[in-house]
């Protein structure tokens, strides 16, 4: 039987900032009662954030989806086409995609997330047209996007190192990695769910690159697609041995797997007691990633709300739009008031955050609440009704 004094001991340090073992995280994610790990992560975050504690934060971007064509075939991934899928698989041009970012402006947004299938025609060259188009029309936004994964591919279809990727995508005006693509580091489950991808050592070894060059990004897991618990916590074990040498991971950003259209069939899932368990074992484990992410678009409002007493200190955002884990069955949505209220009454006081976590406005006083309501997270998704597969998803009316 597990030592419940041993195991408090160990909640003890890690909530004083104190350094855990691999072993002991695993322990605790085993066997700490909830209520428990919840108090030492909030403890440990409370720690870090000492003169802010009170306050949560969010961000508004939109991630922009420019081809879901794609040659890696990730089997939990219900929304890439492969390339001879010439009936599903599309493109948006360049105006398309500035238009979404000028939306983006006028709506308050900060950031954008490009995101999409590795397609096998884009290459740096488009990358760079790409970033520096946006760059040019709307200097003010900040371009969080791709990670480990896209780099690799892109690398190897210009035929030149990920080094040299990624210098010229940051030249072009790429400014941090979202980290997408993480999926599960660990070799077998890696293999289990995406084989094709680069695996998890590629993955932070480009990574780690992108820091040494300047170009920070923030950090994930897919959970519940049948990994086992040492393999979850195996997972942030190889992103803090990382992180010890570069810190340039802003953020760690748990997500868990959706079950719909995609080849894993939604045989298994984590569950929100796990998810809840991920985020407070983070946030005692990574001592130094600054941020740990609460998500409301995988698991919910209500789980997303808790996470903030989980160790969570962000909301994730109000994504203007969003088209991938929506396509697998992600059907949360909301919108700025809302995610002000549910930080609101967790207890905290909600702040709208830029990309590097600076607070742009802190909302301490609700009678001075933002007002604008277009300000709401849309899905275009194939997978929910009413959506269409190459949207043409105006977030402000034209008439
Ligand atoms: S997750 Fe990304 S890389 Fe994998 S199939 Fe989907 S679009 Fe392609």
């Amino acid at each position: 039987m597990t030592d419940q004094a041993a195991l408090q001991s160990v909640l003890d340090r890690a909530a004083a900032g104190g350094r855990i073992t691999k072993e002991e995280a695993l322990d605790l994610y085993r066997h700490a009662p909830l209520h428990a790990l919840g108090q030492a992560a909030d403890a440990a975050r409370r720690l870090r954030y000492a003169g802010t504690e009170h306050i949560a934060t969010y961000i508004i971007e939109r991630n922009i989806n420019y081809t879901n064509v794609c040659v890696t075939a990730c089997k939990f991934c219900a929304f890439y086409a492969a390339p001879k899928d010439t009936k599903k698989g599309w493109s948006r041009d360049l105006d398309d995609i500035l238009r979404r970012c000028a939306e983006t402006v006028e709506l308050g947004g900060t950031q954008i997330m490009f995101q999409g299938g590795h397609h096998p025609d884009y290459g740096v060259e488009y990358y760079e047209e790409h970033f520096s188009a946006i760059k040019k029309a709307f200097p003010q936004l900040v371009i969080h996007s791709l990670g480990a994964s896209e780099v690799d591919h892109m690398a190897r279809i210009s035929g030149v190192s990920a080094e040299e990727a990624i210098k010229r995508i940051h030249a072009a005006g790429l400014d941090s990695f979202a980290g997408a693509g993480a999926e599960l580091l660990p070799e077998r489950p890696r293999k289990a769910i995406a084989p094709l991808k680069e695996s998890g050592e590629r993955w932070l070894e480009i990574m780690e690159l992108a820091h040494g060059l300047g170009v920070e990004s923030t950090s994930t897991m897919l959970m519940g697609t049948g990994e086992t618990n040492a393999e979850r916590i195996e997972h942030i074990a190889m992103i803090r041995d990382t992180q010890d040498r570069t810190g340039g991971f802003r953020a760690f950003i748990p997500y868990t797997y959706q079950p719909e259209n995609n080849h894993l069939k939604g045989r298994t899932q984590a569950t929100v007691f796990e998810y809840l368990r991920m985020i407070a074992i983070a946030r005692l484990f990574l001592d130094n990633i600054a941020h740990i992410q609460g998500s409301w678009l995988t698991v919910g409002k209500e789980a997303g709300q808790l996470s903030l007493h989980y160790g969570a200190d962000d909301l994730g955002s109000i994504m203007l739009e969003e088209n991938v884990v929506s396509s697998a069955g992600a059907k949360h949505r909301s919108n700025r008031q809302e995610i002000i209220d549910l930080i609101r009454k967790a207890g905290r006081v909600p702040a709208q955050r830029a990309t590097t976590y600076e607070h742009l406005l802190v909302h301490d006083d609700p009678a001075n609440d933002p007002v604008d309501d277009r300000v709401v997270s849309h899905i275009s998704s194939t997978a929910i009704e009413g959506g269409t597969a190459h949207p043409e998803l105006k977030l402000i009316s034209t008439n």
